[in-house]
């Protein structure tokens, strides 16, 4: 399976309806990205993904941590209940 957002060859099935099988997931390894195979075809197909949401290695590598990781503190290790 191709993830629609990456084009990484390695996304697979994470899930499917469990009583009918009637929608499936899929996961993509690389972005995470995960979808429906129920879904629009401007989701589920790499082709027609809106190529403005489109990722690849390099803005993937350039990403900033969600959340950002804080500095590490080096004095006043006091802590606070507010968690200031
Ligand atoms: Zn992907």
């Amino acid at each position: 399976m191709i993830c629609p957002r990456c084009d990484d060859s390695r996304a697979d099935k994470i899930f499917e309806a469990p009583e009918d099988g009637s929608w499936e997931l899929y996961r993509c390894p690389r972005c995470y990205f995960v979808w429906r195979n129920t879904e629009e075809e401007e989701v589920t197909n790499p082709d027609l993904y809106d190529p403005r949401f489109k990722l690849n290695e390099e803005k993937i590598a350039a990403m900033d941590p969600k959340p950002p990781i804080p500095p590490i503190r080096k004095e006043n290790r006091t802590r606070h209940r507010d968690g200031g």
